[in-house]
């Protein structure tokens, strides 16, 4: 089949999401979603803006928006980008500023989304790999490239690379963009967004999906200097000029503004990740440091897929990936204290039997 795809895509593998089960309730902690409902304030401002406004098209700018997230990060508007999610951010950031010919570089080991764009794009890349304790080798990632993409904390694994490596990383590669994906920064791990007055060549991407309990709203944002952001935006103005709905920027806009809700929500988890790290480390397990809200784990007794399926078994989902260097491992997703307790009772259940 595929009789009328173009060239282009024939081959491509896209990216696949973890499973949303329809079928049953399961304790879901398989992709990295937020245990804690939005704020209220998000709750009140979406319905306040679905109304008879939404025969209007949404701002093109998202200029309240980007307003809010700059006044946060204490940046200006113009060093905002805001699109449909930062999965749409990234991909419109590897269109910008990577060139077909010119490899960029990312871990054998980080975000499985990073392939799939350089692939759609037609970019050359490099997958240049982890060492074996999943730190990585910052060393080969001093320049002779055409672009940097880090994840920090890096997916699937947490664990953080320190800023001061960052600085190292951007110094060396002043002629290209280093991006520095931030999904997870808010759980623990210093952010690169200090930086970006500092560094022309850094782009930060972050999303309100995790640690602001917005997934389902696909709301996220790039952050660097003017010139690189009017660079995402002809991207986008060239693909999509509204990527984000009325109900979307109210609610990213009532999210960055509720700095208490968002501090309380952030906190529990990182209290509750810490607990569940100590509690699996009792039955065995060996687990990563973790800046994020998500664990990685091992245990030397059971397989990852054995540990999938048992927990699948007993009502909790987790993500298990089939690829080389880590399939003995689990990422586990930390919910409410409630959610880990099951889930450890779960594990000391399978490791009895
Ligand atoms: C979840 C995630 C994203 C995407 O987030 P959305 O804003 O929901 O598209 C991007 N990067 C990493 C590493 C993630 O884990």
């Amino acid at each position: 089949m595929k009789q009328f795809w173009s060239e282009r895509i024939k081959n491509l593998v896209p990216y696949t999401p973890g499973e949303q089960p329809k079928d049953r309730v399961f304790i879901k902690l398989n992709t990295n979603e937020n245990p804690y409902p939005p704020s209220p304030k998000v709750i009140a401002a979406i319905e306040n803006a679905a109304g008879e406004g939404l025969r209007l098209y949404p701002d093109p700018e998202a200029t309240a928006l980007r307003q809010a997230i700059a006044d946060y990060h204490g940046l200006k508007p113009e060093q905002v980008f805001c699109g449909n999610g930062s999965d749409e951010v990234l991909g419109l950031c590897f269109y910008a500023f990577f060139t077909p010919g010119k490899k960029v570089v990312f871990p054998d080991i980080t975000y499985s989304f990073y392939p799939v764009y350089t692939e759609l794009f037609g970019l050359d890349y490099e997958e240049i790999p982890l060492n074996e304790d999943f730190s990585l080798p910052v060393d080969q990632f001093l320049g002779g490239n055409g672009g940097v993409v880090i994840c920090n904390p890096n997916a699937p694994t947490g664990r953080t690379l320190p800023l001061a490596d960052i600085r190292r990383i951007l110094d060396a590669n002043p002629d290209v963009v280093v991006l520095v994906d931030e999904a997870y920064a808010d759980f623990g791990a210093q952010s690169a967004v200090d930086l970006i007055n500092e560094y022309p060549n850094l782009v930060v991407v972050c999303t309100m999906s995790k640690s602001r309990s917005l997934a389902g709203m696909r709301i996220g944002y790039a952050l660097g200097n003017a010139d690189l952001i009017a660079g995402v935006n002809c991207v986008k103005n060239s693909f999509n000029s509204y990527p984000l709905d009325r109900l979307a920027l109210a609610a990213g806009e009532a999210a960055i503004r509720d700095v208490e809700y968002f501090e309380q929500t952030r906190r529990n988890i990182m209290r509750t990740r810490d607990n569940t790290i100590v509690r699996l480390k009792e039955l065995g397990f060996c687990v990563q440091d973790s800046n994020a809200n998500f664990i990685f784990i091992t245990h030397p007794d059971k397989s990852g897929q054995e540990l999938q399926q048992g927990l699948r078994d007993r009502g909790v989902l987790v993500r298990w990936f089939n690829k080389p260097r880590i399939d003995r491992y689990l990422r586990v997703s930390i919910g409410t204290d409630e959610d880990m307790e099951k889930m450890c009772a779960a594990c000391e259940d399978i490791l009895k039997g």
